[in-house]
Formats: structure tokens, sequence, C-alpha cells
């Protein structure tokens, strides 16, 4: 990493760590500050957003129009706000990277979502946007209490994609420094290399995806794993309560749950008092809405959120469409004093809701919580609930012994029942693995309904 970067993202975190102390007064004032910049240099630099939000220039975010990632890809060339910059190019340039820390023009940092759902897109950052995006997850070790983060010597395992379009890859070629000693291992890898290999390494901090936290957790019960990191990060996933519990069996330490995505980088952390995660309001304006981008109350799981990233420059992103659905706390106080919003639940991404014929006639969704309510209670590694053609497939790894899979039949069928669905036809298979997706994900829940049944069942 450069000595620059590495001097501008100190710079921040100092600033971060003076905003963890500010009033909600000064919080709120800094954002409409922030808002306010970011609109008028979108409204001067991007001929897109000249035309997006004409005749709304001087409304309050809550009335401007919502972006999606199809409108930024559609639109490329024209919302960037560096008029040399091609989709083109960007495209031809993500092909070649090797996962080093390769710039665009010697100047942006290119990464890519996976596009699971979807096209996927292609996001910039400029020097001073890409140190946010350093100083935004360095915020979660800091609050973690994981030495200086970026500058101590902690040994740091990352279990996730490597892919070079990726954006954890991105960040680990760019932070990777003799001060940071990291290994990286693709989340895709067989379980017995990734536990072979943090074996080897002893990290001192352990980052994962959800699904993959819990795996390890589960290794390290067995006896199969051994390793005692002082700090377990799970991210990009849901994590499910008993994902939770077995991490804190396994390694006496709670958790960090980590709320993140390419084109925001970090939305939301808990702090050390786990009583939710935090939102980084200072850094990102977070929505939580209805499906039509209306308010959700606190406690209540809002259909997506939209995000307004108060940095970004080079992709002025307004209002920008995420399926992720998340719900505001209660109570949104936490004793740690930060001024931040909580959140206390992710459930999954609005496709993970499932679409079943109602016995009361048409249609009715079950939301993802459903599953876990009952899926938390099943002493697995692993699992996935598939929805197909012919009714629920709910996959099982690494079950410990004595489980019946009659009587989890039995409850998915009761639970299902009280949602008022048609019971559908469930069957349980055990597996070595849950499949992975091409970045190493485990999805929780999946749809493999055809594409035209999912529209007629979805419209
Ligand atoms: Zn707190």
């Amino acid at each position: 990493m450069s000595t620059q970067i590495i001097l501008r993202v100190l710079a921040l975190r100092h600033r971060l760590r003076q905003r963890d102390r500010w009033t909600r007064p000064r919080l709120e004032e800094h954002q409409s500050g922030a808002l306010h910049r970011l609109r008028e240099h979108a409204y001067a630099r991007s001929p897109f957003y000249g035309r997006f939000h004409r005749g709304f220039t001087d409304r309050p975010l809550e009335e401007l129009p919502v972006l999606t990632k199809e409108m930024v890809m559609e639109h490329f060339d024209e919302l960037v706000t560096d008029p040399t910059v091609r989709l083109a190019d960007v495209e031809a340039h993500l092909a070649t990277l090797s996962g080093g820390d390769e710039l665009l023009g010697g100047r942006y940092r290119v990464a890519s979502t996976s596009g699971s759902t979807g096209r996927r897109g292609l996001f910039l950052c400029d020097p001073g946007e890409w140190a946010a995006v350093l100083a935004s997850y360095n915020r979660t070790f800091d609050w973690a209490g994981v030495g200086a983060g970026l500058t101590h010597r902690t040994r740091m395992a990352v279990v996730s994609s490597t892919a070079p379009w990726h954006q954890s890859a991105r960040v680990g070629a760019s932070v990777s420094s003799p001060w940071v000693p990291t290994l990286r291992i693709d989340s895709g890898d067989p379980l017995e290399r990734i536990v072979e290999r943090l074996g080897g390494f002893q990290p001192r901090a352990l980052v994962a995806y959800a699904s993959m936290a819990h795996l390890l957790a589960e290794e390290q019960l067995a006896g199969r794993l051994r390793i005692s990191p002082d700090f377990v990060f799970a991210s990009s996933e849901v994590f499910t309560e008993q994902a939770r519990r077995r991490v804190e069996e396994a390694w006496g330490k709670k958790p960090f749950e980590v709320y993140a995505a390419t084109e925001p980088a970090g939305i939301a952390s808990e702090c050390e008092q786990h009583r939710g995660m935090h939102l980084f309001e200072d850094l990102v304006i977070t929505e939580v809405v209805d499906e039509n981008n209306r308010p959700v109350p606190s406690g209540v799981y809002g259909h997506k959120v939209l995000v307004t990233v108060l940095f970004s420059r080079t992709m002025p992103l307004i209002r920008y469409e995420m399926s992720d659905s998340v719900r505001l706390a209660s109570s949104p106080l936490c004793p740690c004093g930060r001024p931040y919003a909580l959140i206390d639940g992710i459930q999954g991404r609005v496709e993970d809701v499932l679409r079943f014929p109602a016995a009361s006639g048409g249609q009715t969704s079950v939301q993802p919580i459903v599953f876990h309510r009952v899926m938390d209670a099943v002493p697995a590694g692993g699992w996935q609930v598939a929805q197909g053609p012919e009714g629920l497939t709910v996959l099982l790894s690494g079950v410990r012994e004595g489980f019946a899979d009659a009587a989890l039949i039995d409850s998915l069928r009761r639970e299902l029942g009280t949602q008022g669905v048609i019971v559908p036809p469930v069957k349980v298979r055990r597996v070595p693995n849950i499949p992975r997706t091409t970045v190493g994900k485990a999805p929780l829940i999946k749809s493999y309904l055809p594409a035209s049944e999912m529209l007629r069942r979805n419209p």
C-alpha cells in the first residue's frame, strides 16, 4: 500500500473517531452538508443526474427518483463525472485484473458486483474515494478494538472471494503491507484445505462470510480446527442466531457482524455492546423502505434499502437501490453513546422471499426469517432451503448425530401452515457441502423456479 494512501486513511480514521463522539444533531448537520455537496457535484459534473433529477434539484432526498444498478450500467458514460472514462475501457481493464493493485488510467480502482441478481455492476473509485472505502472497512476493526487496524501488526485471515474483480480482493491487494500480515483464502476452496491453512497461520483476527464463520466454528468445536482468534467478523451473508451462538462457543468471543457491499463499502457494523449494527450515517445515508420506496418504521423489516453514498464523486450514488431486507432497531439508543442509528436484523435479500400458493387462493410470500426460526434449531454446520417446481428441498451439511430429518420436515410443514400457504412437499437431503456461488457464498434460501414461473409469482 502506498504511503500516500496510508496517510490519507489515517487522517480519515482520526476524523471518523471524532464523529463517534458527536451528538445526533451534529451528525445530522454533517449529513445534510455532505448531501448538499454531493448533489451539487453530481448536478455540475454528471450529465445523467442533470437529466435524472431535473425539476427535483431543490427537493429533499426522500422525493428524489430511485437509482437502480440497471440504470447505472445503462447510462454509465454519462453518469460518471470524469468525461474521459468510458464503460468499454472499464470493462477491458477489468478483464486484465490479476489480483494486484492495478489502476485504470493510473487513477481508478475498479470493482464489480457479482451479478448474482441480474446484470453485474461496475464501480470506480478515485484515490480519495478509495481512502474512504478503506477507512469505512477499518472502522469495523476499530470499533471491535483490533489494535490500530491498518497499521499495527495484527495477523488477519480473510476467508471470502479472491476473484480479482471482487471488492474484498481489491481491498486486500490495496492494504497488503508488512504491518498487516494477511492470509487471504478463497471461500470456495475445500473446507479441509481452509482449516489446514488457518491452523498454520494462527490469525488473531478472522474475517469470513457468515456461513463460513459458522462452518469454521463447527470445525473448531469438532477439534479439527485449532485457532484462537481474539476477533471474529462475519460479513456479506445472513448471520443466523445459531451461527452467532456456535462462533461464541467455539472461540469464547462475541462475533462482530458487518454489513457492507461493493457500491457503498461499509454500511454498518457492531460496536462492543453487540446491540445490533450501527449505520455509518456519516458516510452513507441508508433509507429502509417498502416496495414503493416509502419509509418503513423501526422494528419492521423493509423490502429494500436505498443508499446515498456521501463520499461518492466519480460515480455519485444517490438513492441507489439494494435488495437487502433489514430492520431498524426499535430502541435506537446504544450505551456506547455513538450517535448512529442501529439496525438489529438483516433477513436477506428480497430474492430470498419465497412465494407459495395461498390456502385462501392467490399467492402469499414467506419471509426468510420464518425459515431462519425453524432452521436455527437444527444442529447442522450449514443449510439451504431451495424451492423448486416439485416443492422444497432442504440441504443439510455437517449434521450432528442423532438428528431426525422427519422432525425437521414436520416443523417446516407446521410453520408454513401457520403462514397460510398450501404446504408443498418437503424433503431433506444430507450433502457434504452446501453449494457455493461464484464468489464463494452459500445462500440460505434459494429459488430454482424457472424465470417465467418467478415472474408469475413475483409480479
Ligand atoms: Zn453501540
